[in-house]
């Protein structure tokens, strides 16, 4: 299928280019040192996902360990109110740990593996990724150092405590604010000083080369998985497919599996409180060109040109740039990207809840609530959304502030 010039047929082929770019955005903004760790991971990843070892160890992981593949699950009391249009989820919800980020962090350690090596590194915000790659380190017996900001660590303790049951090292960052962004600094910082025996494994889309493109590879198998069997299910394929985009993982692959067909793809951003700057992370509505944490993307900046504050009621998803594929289809309008608030967001989460005994992650409700929103704009047809990840994470902070609806 050809869109705007560009041959979808190939798409995969061609994107990202060998530097690592969608286009104008990707790449890798980062040291010397730096980037010749992210080369021998290129070169690796190249390497081994042509080897039929690999991925039949990385297809037994997923079917054995992970319970994939998930089901698609139609919503039939929702739809049945909403009129004529039929609503389905992909159920990321029901992967091992409770959301899709297992799916790439399963290949990164394995990755890491058959590289020969010891440790893995990363940060995290929310925890999610953290707990994700402490999973992955516990099955493939790697060492696991999260880098987490000490007021993420006293807000998000169910996580923490996860992470070291899990055996990974939780590692304080008390500098400057203490959250997302200066952990990221601390965690590339022990790269760089560790990067012979370890691997820096990215929780998105994100980040320099070959990362943007290995995070959604690794992910494609949601969107693989749910055109076969939304096909299986219903003879056609769906009108419109929604996720939501933080870094953009999740939608990514989910997208990546209907690129190339007639079908009308969405990616949803956090509008939070408000359209003001810092009330919201709608990065690729409001954002700019710039590079931050060693890509070219679109992002939110402040009046210094720096990545602006940034906030959402889901914590997955308060993140001020998406992954630089995420730009590319922006521009080249292949996926509409547009928003939903905190209130419609809450509002589709007891929704869901009520009406279909499935309780969604807040960064789900999001697309959730997009896919209401346009089956009521549609009138007939059907729409796929990807459930990213239950809620059962959410419940304590949803119940203290919103109470029961
Ligand atoms: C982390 C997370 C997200 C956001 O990350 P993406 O890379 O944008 O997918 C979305 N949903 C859930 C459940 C998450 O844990």
């Amino acid at each position: 299928m050809k869109f705007n010039g560009i041959e979808f047929d190939t798409y995969f082929k061609n994107y990202p280019d060998k530097n690592g770019f969608f286009g104008k955005y990707g790449g890798s903004y980062i040291s010397e040192d730096l980037k010749k760790a992210m080369e021998e991971i290129t070169e690796a990843y190249f390497t081994i996902c042509k080897s039929s070892k690999f991925i039949s160890e990385l297809r037994k992981i997923r079917k054995e360990f992970q319970g994939r593949p998930t089901p698609i699950s139609y919503l039939e009391r929702l739809s049945g109110k909403l009129g004529n249009v039929q609503l389905y989820v992909k159920r990321e919800d029901l992967n091992h740990t409770g959301a899709h980020k297992l799916n790439h962090c399963m290949g990164e350690a394995l990755l890491a593996k058959y590289m020969g090596k010891k440790k893995v590194i990363a940060e995290t915000g929310a925890g999610q990724h953290g707990v994700a790659l402490a999973t992955a380190a516990a099955y493939f017996g790697l060492e696991c150092d999260i880098y987490m900001g000490s007021v993420d660590i006293k807000k998000q303790a169910p996580n923490v405590a996860r992470m070291k049951i899990l055996g990974a090292n939780v590692v304080e960052v008390t500098h400057g604010l203490a959250t997302l962004k200066e952990a990221v600094d601390a965690a590339f910082d022990a790269y760089t000083r560790e990067y012979k025996d370890a691997i820096y494994c990215i929780g998105s889309v994100v980040g320099p080369h070959p990362f943007p493109m290995m995070v959604r590879d690794f992910q494609s198998v949601v969107g693989i998985e749910a055109r076969e069997q939304f096909v299986e299910m219903t003879g056609e394929l769906p009108d419109a497919v929604v996720a939501c985009v933080g870094g953009g993982s999740n939608a990514m692959g989910m997208f990546s599996g209907f690129l190339n067909d007639p079908v009308d793809i969405y990616g949803i951003e956090p509008l939070g409180r408000s359209t003001a700057l810092g009330d919201h992370a709608a990065s690729l509505q409001y954002g700019e060109e710039g590079v931050m944490h060693g890509f070219n993307s679109i992002m939110l900046k402040d009046e210094n040109g720096d990545p602006a504050p940034v906030y959402s009621v889901a914590s997955g998803l308060d993140y001020p740039s998406s992954g630089p594929e995420h730009a590319f289809l922006h521009d080249l309008g292949r996926v509409k990207y547009d928003v939903i608030n905190d209130e419609e967001t809450i509002d589709a989460f007891f929704t869901l809840s009520r009406l279909e005994g499935i309780i969604p992650a807040i960064e789900s409700s999001h697309a959730v609530a997009y896919g209401m929103k346009l089956a009521k704009k549609m009138g007939r047809g059907s729409i796929l959304i990807c459930l990213s990840g239950r809620g059962d994470k959410d419940m304590d902070y949803i119940i203290e502030k919103y109470g029961i609806r």
